[in-house]
């Protein structure tokens, strides 16, 4: 993926560190949405369901560190903006 880096200042290749991981990752926030219809059992049921769902709460911020985690800058490992992000324009030389 091209991302611009702000320390080279160019456009140049970036990757997330696990890009793999990342996939998967993604995957996790939707596990949960099958049991929506059985939130009454679930609350109801305290010694396997609500185990359960406090362990699947508790991967939740892994999980989401490794979405949030910026792309790197493969030329010298810099975190990179998001696509669409455009250089600040220099400033106005003085008149
Ligand atoms: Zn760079």
């Amino acid at each position: 993926m091209r991302r611009h880096c702000q320390r080279c200042e160019t456009e140049v290749s970036a990757s997330y560190e696990h890009p793999t991981l990342r996939r998967w990752v993604k995957g996790y926030f939707f596990l949960g949405v099958p049991f929506i219809p059985f939130i009454p059992i679930i609350g109801s049921e305290f010694v396997v369901m609500l185990p359960l769902t406090m362990l699947y709460l508790s991967g939740m911020g892994p999980a989401l560190s490794v979405i949030r985690a910026p792309a790197s800058c493969d030329e010298c490992g810099a975190d990179v903006e998001k696509a669409g992000w455009t250089p600040p324009a220099a400033p106005a030389p003085p008149a």
